[in-house]
C-alpha cells in the first residue's frame, strides 16, 4: 500500500493472493489492508490537502504531464502487468494504457482552465464573483475490468482540481494500481497527495469512506448495487458522490442500415474485454428482414475469434474474471435457451488447450431473445450476444429505453433524420451512431438512471471535484 509517501505492509502483515485468470497462477501477494489503513490514508490525504490545493494550477499540471510521460514510457510493462492480472489480450491492454494516460494529459491541460466568472448585479453598488475551489479529500473505489484507466480517470481530475485522494482498487487487480502509483511517485507526487489502500474485504474500507468526516467526496466505478449502497452511506454526511455504474446497452440496427457493417462493428465492440465492459451491447435489435444476413456475418466473425492467454499472439478472447462470472454468464444463456432462444454459436465454458485452468467462455450468439429472459434485463458482463428481431421501427425507441440502465446505446442507420431521432430520444448518456467507440478522455462519460450520477473525462470531469463559491461584494464597505 502507498500511504503518506511510503510503501507499507498491512498492520498485521496480512496478505492476499492475486490470480492470473488465464491459468490460475498466483502472480502476487498483496497487503490486506482494512479500516486502520484506510484511516491512516485519510489522515495523510487530509494533512496534504492545504499544501497541494495551494499549489498553482501550473504546478499541478506539470506533475500530471510528467505522470503522463512516464505512463507512456512504461507502456509495454504496464500492458503486460494488465494482461497477466486482468486477462485482456495484450493489444487491448496497450490500448487501455494509452486511454488511461490520456486522462493524465487531458487533466494536465484542464487544471489550467478552472475558470470562475463575474456576474452583473442589479445593484450599482454590488459585484458578484464566482470561483471554483477543490472539494477536499476524495475517496475513490475502482473496478477490475479497466484496472488502470478507471484509476487515472479519477486520480487525474482530482489532483488537477487540487484535491488529495485515497484509492481502493478492486481486489482482483491491485497490481495494476500499484504500478500506477509507482509512476505517480516517480513523477514527484508530494507525500500524502495520493494514497493507495489494498485489501481483500472491501467493506471496512468502504465504511471509512462513507463515514469519515474528513472525506468530502466519494467517487465510485462498479456495480449499481454497490454504488447505491455507497451513495446511501455517503448521504449521512451529505458527501459529494460520483457514480459510474452498470449498463445494458441496446444496439439498434435500423431497417435502412448495412447489416454487414453493423455486424462487423458489433463483433468488435461486444467482445472487447470479453464483454466485461459497462458499455458492452447487451440487447441487439435487428429488423427481421435483415436478420439472416446480419447473423451470417456475425457468426463468421465469431468463428474467427481465438480464445486463450492474452499474452499469446492472435488471441482475441481473454478469460472472464473468475468462476462466479462464468457461472453467471452460463446461467443467463441456459435460462434464455430454456425460454425459447436459439443457440447460434458458443454457449459453453472452454476447457481444451489448458483453458480449464482459467475462466474461458466461448463467444456466444443467441437468437430469438425475448423480454421474459433474464439476459434481456440483467447485465451479462460476458461474451454473449442476445439478438432480438423487430418488425416495427416505431416501437424501437420505447423498447430500447425500457431498462433501468442508461449508460451507452448504439444505432446503425443511413438516414440523418433517424439518427437524430434516436440520438435525442434514447435515455442513455452515451450514444454511438454508426460508431462503436464513442469514448475519449475529451468526451463526457457517464450514465443516466441506474447507470450513475456525474460524468468523467471532458471539462465536466474536473467539475466533479470542484465546489462553486459565490462572493457578493458591496462597494459601500
Ligand atoms: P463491484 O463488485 O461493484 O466492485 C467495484 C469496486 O467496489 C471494487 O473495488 C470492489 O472491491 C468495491 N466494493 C465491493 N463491495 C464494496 C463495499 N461493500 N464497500 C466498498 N467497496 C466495495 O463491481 P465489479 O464487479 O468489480 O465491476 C463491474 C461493474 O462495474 C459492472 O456493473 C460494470 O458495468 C461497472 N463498470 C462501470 C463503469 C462505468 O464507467 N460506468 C466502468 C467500468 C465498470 P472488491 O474488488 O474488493 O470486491
Amino acid at each position: 500500500m502507498f500511504i503518506d509517501g511510503q510503501w507499507i505492509q498491512a498492520k498485521d502483515k496480512k496478505t492476499f493472493s492475486v490470480i492470473n485468470p488465464a491459468n490460475g497462477d498466483v502472480i502476487g501477494m498483496i497487503p490486506d489492508g482494512g479500516e486502520a489503513e484506510a484511516k491512516m490514508a485519510v489522515t495523510a490525504a487530509d494533512k496534504a490537502f492545504p499544501l497541494w490545493s495551494s499549489r498553482t494550477a501550473y504546478q499541478r499540471s506539470a506533475f500530471l504531464y510528467q505522470a503522463h510521460t512516464l505512463m507512456m514510457e512504461n507502456l509495454e510493462h504496464l500492458a503486460g502487468t494488465m494482461t497477466q492480472e486482468q486477462g485482456k489480450p495484450i493489444q487491448a491492454a496497450r490500448n487501455e494504457v494509452k486511454y488511461g494516460a490520456d486522462f493524465l494529459l487531458w487533466f494536465a491541460e484542464e487544471a489550467k482552465r478552472i475558470y470562475g466568472k463575474t456576474i452583473p448585479s442589479s445593484r450599482a453598488d454590488q459585484r458578484f464573483m464566482v470561483i471554483k475551489q477543490p472539494v477536499g479529500v476524495v475517496a475513490a473505489i475502482t473496478p477490475w475490468n479497466y484496472p488502470m484507466s478507471m484509476i487515472t480517470r479519477k486520480v487525474a481530475p482530482a489532483l488537477a482540481a487540487g484535491c488529495t485522494i485515497v484509492l481502493k482498487p478492486a481486489e482482483a487487480t491491485p497490481l495494476c494500481a500499484i504500478e500506477i502509483f509507482k509512476l505517480l511517485e516517480k513523477a514527484g507526487l508530494p507525500k500524502g497527495v495520493a494514497n493507495l489502500v489494498t485489501g481483500l474485504d472491501p467493506e471496512p474500507v468502504g465504511k471509512v469512506f462513507m463515514t469519515d468526516k474528513r472525506i468530502a467526496k466519494l467517487t465510485f466505478t462498479g456495480s449499481t448495487a454497490i454504488g447505491k449502497m455507497l451513495a446511501r452511506g455517503a448521504a449521512g454526511q451529505m458527501k459529494r458522490v460520483s457514480l459510474e455504474l452498470g449498463g445494458h446497452a441496446p444496439f439498434i440496427v435500423c431497417k435502412d442500415a448495412d447489416p454487414v457493417h453493423a455486424a462487423k462493428g458489433l463483433s468488435l465492440v461486444k467482445f472487447l474485454n470479453t464483454g466485461q465492459a459497462c458499455i458492452s451491447p447487451n440487447r441487439i435489435y435487428v429488423h427481421s428482414t435483415m436478420k439472416e444476413a446480419f447473423l451470417k456475418v456475425l457468426t463468421e466473425k465469431v468463428a474467427q475469434m481465438t480464445a486463450g492467454n492474452g499474452m499469446s499472439p492472435g488471441v482475441k478472447i481473454g478469460p472472464l474474471v473468475n468462476a462466479a462470472a462464468i457461472e453467471k454468464v452460463d446461467s443467463q444463456v441456459k435460462d434464455a435457451i430454456k425460454k425459447g432462444a436459439t443457440l447460434v454459436s458458443g454457449g459453453f465454458r472452454i476447457m481444451d488447450n489448458e483453458m480449464d485452468k482459467g475462466y474461458f467462455y466461448a463467444p456466444t450468439i443467441l437468437d430469438g431473445v425475448t423480454e421474459e429472459m433474464r439476459i434481456y434485463r440483467e447485465e451479462t458482463f460476458g461474451p454473449v450476444l442476445p439478438v432480438i428481431s423487430y418488425e416495427n421501427e416505431d416501437d424501437l425507441l420505447k423498447m430500447a429505453n425500457d431498462t433501468d440502465y442508461g449508460l451507452a446505446a448504439y444505432v446503425y442507420t443511413k438516414a440523418h433524420s433517424t439518427a437524430m431521432k434516436f440520438f435525442e430520444g434514447l435515455h442513455f448518456g452515451i450514444i454511438g451512431i454508426n460508431d462503436i467507440n464513442p469514448t475519449s478522455a475529451a468526451a463526457p462519460f457517464g450514465g443516466m438512471k441506474m447507470s450513475g450520477i456525474g460524468r468523467e473525462g471532458a471539462c465536466e470531469g474536473i467539475d466533479e471535484y470542484l465546489e462553486t463559491k459565490l462572493g457578493g461584494f458591496s462597494l459601500n464597505g
